[in-house]
């Protein structure tokens, strides 16, 4: 009895490596994958990925096309069917819309400020390691395995990431993900609040204070929370040490780039740590970040803004679950092709070992080397100081190198630096705008290396003409 099973058996287990070998002959053809329904998809965008735009554009399936053909999306100041004609006295963009009042004026959204183009040209050298082909039926389900609405493959990549770089804890975290860290930081201002509470938590930010957290939470303003506006003006109120407070901790900062800690402590505060430029491109990391609720980004690491992919790390349980809940209840979840973007974007980014960290902190240091150079000619513009600090990811003390250059105007009459620098054809961002004054002017250093050129000629201009200006 027990021979006829394992012959049959062993009959089974032939048949099976046979039919295997038979499918494996089948789809290779001389070591090659013989492609069937892929191929099509390859060499479309294969197509459209060798559409020349001079260096000064890119041509996308879905961005613009002309009678069913992809053409060429150019920069700013560049036209042109190749993207080849520079356009002399176009405004150097250095700026964005940020705020619900811009956004309405200008619904075309035509410059979004913090874009870091400036790591497209790290995605154009790593085209095999990034591209993604996905089938039509691919996990259409609005859950993995009816379980989550979350990859726990993702989550394991964003945790190796972490510890590659060393820039957070991630073990004994739970890993939530949403829509951008837009998305994610509202969950968190969510969660932290009171549940059934008369008084709304207070929601503070330092100034200067990212926009965005001061407009998504006046927009969203509940009963559970309100904005409070500069973390400064609450800090020495008697009145606060019984108030349910929720400090959002940009730091990095946007504006400034500084490595920024909590004012608020005490069983009253809750805080949320905005760690969107705690990489190595942007800032030394002198430490693992080890806060209640973190909170990262896939557009600040790779560049990829337009995924919409951000996560938060988390320490409790229930904070976690009613992040969970407040995505549910929000979005449904996330685009799980976002999620899967961003699976594939993160392995390529653990492939290539310290290779992206290399390319973007090259990228901003140079950049930052050429306005430090430019700016020390001035006596009418400073920046922020640069102190120096270790670095563990490079095991070396090096300098900030932000995304945003904080410019001052130090004249007494030059009160609207904005004004000054559009006199000159830049455009930027006021500093009220981050409850700042209007004395301080972002401007952003993350774009095309075109805008970050052009940026860099107008301010040379502007500056090597200042004392010409003085004497007029
Ligand atoms: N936090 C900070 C400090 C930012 O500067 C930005 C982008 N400007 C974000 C969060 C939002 O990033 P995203 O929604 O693309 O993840």
């Amino acid at each position: 009895m027990k021979s006829i099973a394992s012959s049959k058996y062993l009959a089974c287990l032939v048949g099976s490596i046979v039919l295997n070998l038979l499918f494996i002959i089948n789809i290779y053809v001389g070591g090659q994958w013989k492609l069937s329904w892929s191929l099509g998809a390859a060499i479309e965008a294969e197509t459209v990925a060798a559409i020349y735009c001079s260096g000064h554009g890119r041509a996308y399936l879905d961005g613009l096309v002309v009678g069913n053909k992809p053409v060429c999306d150019c920069n700013t100041c560049f036209t042109g069917p190749d993207c080849s004609y520079f356009i002399p006295h176009c405004t150097a963009n250095a700026d964005g819309l940020e705020s619900v009042e811009e956004l309405l004026r200008d619904l075309s959204m035509h410059s979004y400020s913090g874009d870091p183009l400036f790591l497209e040209p790290f995605w154009m050298q790593h085209l095999a390691s990034s591209a993604l082909v996905v089938a039509g039926w691919h996990q259409m389900s609005y859950t993995y395995g009816g379980e989550s609405f979350f990859s726990k493959e993702l989550a394991k990549v964003v945790r190796k990431v972490h510890a590659s770089v060393g820039n957070a804890v991630t073990q004994n975290r739970f890993i939530i993900f949403g829509a951008g860290s837009t998305q994610v930081l509202s969950a968190a201002v969510f969660a932290l609040s009171p549940e059934n509470t008369s008084s709304p938590a207070k929601v503070v930010t330092s100034v200067p204070y990212y926009p965005v957290d001061k407009q998504q939470t006046q927009y969203f303003s509940s009963q559970k929370f309100k904005y409070e506006g500069d973390a400064y003006r609450w800090k020495n109120r008697s009145d606060c040490s019984s108030t349910n407070m929720i400090e959002i901790v940009t730091s990095p900062n946007n504006p400034d780039g500084q490595l920024k800690k909590a004012i608020f402590h005490g069983p009253n505060v809750k805080t949320i740590y905005d760690h969107a430029y705690y990489w190595p491109h942007f800032t030394p990391i002198p430490a693992p970040s080890d806060e209640d609720v973190m909170v990262f980004t896939l557009s600040k690491l790779t560049g990829h803004a337009g995924t919409r992919l951000g996560w938060a790390v988390i320490k409790d349980e229930t904070v976690f679950n009613r992040m969970m809940i407040h995505m549910r209840m929000n979005s449904m979840g996330v685009s799980k092709d976002a999620q899967l973007r961003a699976f594939k974007l993160l392995n390529a980014v653990l492939e290539e070992g310290t290779g992206i960290f290399d390319f973007a902190y090259q990228t901003m240091k140079s950049r930052w080397e050429r306005l430090v150079q430019t700016v020390s000619l001035s006596n009418r513009f400073s920046l922020e100081e640069n102190n120096p600090q270790y670095c563990t990811f490079y095991n070396k003390v090096r300098q900030l190198s932000p995304a945003y250059a904080w410019l001052k105007c130090e004249r007494e009459e030059d009160k609207d630096c904005y004004a000054v620098l559009e006199a000159a054809n830049i455009i930027g961002r006021q500093g009220n705008l981050f409850g700042a004054e209007d004395g301080y002017v972002r401007l952003s250093l993350v774009r095309t290396q075109d805008d970050f050129d052009i940026l860099i000629e107008r301010l040379h201009k502007l500056i090597t003409e200042e004392d010409g200006d003085k004497t007029m």
